[in-house]
Order: C-alpha cells, then structure tokens, then sequence
C-alpha cells in the first residue's frame, strides 16, 4: 500500500484546502507514516498500532499547534503532518480496528489487532491500482512533466493547475 495512501491524500487535502502552497509532499509522506513504524514495529516483535490511534493524531496536532505558538508559516507547514495522519487513518479504514483506533482510551493492548493493510489482505490489489492510475491523474492534472513545476514541487510541495 504505497501509491494508495500517496493519491487519497493529496487529492483529498486538493479538494478540501484548493490551496497550491500547501506541502503536498510533506502529506503524502505522513500519511504513509502509519503503515511503515507500525509495519517495521510488528516485523520486530514489538507493541504496534500505535500510529493507527486518531488519539496519537490528535496528539501530534496539538504539540505542532504549542510548538509553533506565533510562528505562522511553520505551522501552516508542520500540520500537513496531523493532516496526513488522518488522512492514512481514514483510507485504511482504521477505525474499525476499534480497539487500535481509541488506544489508549480504551485501555486495551496494543498488540490485540494486527495492521489494517495485513488484515485487507488480496483487497490490497484493487486500492492499490486505483491508487497508482489516480497517481498518475494526478501527474497530468498539476502537469508535473514539466520540469520547472515538478522541480518546485520536490522542493516545496507546491502543487498548481497550469493556467
Ligand atoms: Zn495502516
């Protein structure tokens, strides 16, 4: 699960902010956040699904908004961050892993569930396609072959409709 969360999430945050100096990137990766510490937690043995909670969504949100207290544009940047979190947390249908979704208000153990994306199992496949053609949608609507444009993005995370 790669382009999936990479398309779900740019497009999502495009549609709803409509804001081109918005750090696509930084979303894109934050919300592939989850699935790679929780993955990398679970292949060693240890407690996982942490990063499926929205509590530690939530937390992130909140520490950014104390730590950039009058620091406009670096909390504009930082919660594409929370903002991708979310976003991972609603693509992988996340909140029907219950117990993971409300730790650690419900009080159970982080290793009861095992990770949205292993339970999906061959469900992969189809998100994953539709993931990479939205992907490549995506590569023709913000006209990322040009290279001044893809060369902005990589840097800033700027995404722009060609006039
Ligand atoms: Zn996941």
């Amino acid at each position: 699960m790669f382009f999936w969360f990479i398309a779900t999430s740019i497009w999502s945050v495009w549609f709803v902010f409509r804001d081109p100096k918005f750090d696509y990137r930084l979303v894109a990766i934050a919300a592939l956040m989850p699935d790679l510490l929780d993955g990398l937690f679970q292949a060693f043995g240890m407690a996982h699904g942490a990063m499926h909670s929205v509590v530690t969504s939530i937390t992130v949100l909140f520490v950014i908004m104390i730590a950039t207290a009058g620091r406009r544009p670096s909390r504009q940047r930082l919660l594409a961050l929370p903002i991708g979190m979310f976003m991972h947390l609603i693509f992988d249908g996340a909140f029907s892993a219950t117990k993971t979704f409300w730790w650690p208000l419900t009080g159970a153990r982080l290793r009861d569930e095992s990770l949205p994306s292993i339970e999906r199992g061959i469900l992969n496949l189809p998100l994953e396609l539709f993931g990479i053609v939205s992907c490549i949608i995506a590569w023709r609507y913000f006209a990322l072959s040009d290279k001044t444009r893809r060369t902005k993005f990589l840097k800033t995370g700027a995404l722009q409709r060609p006039e």
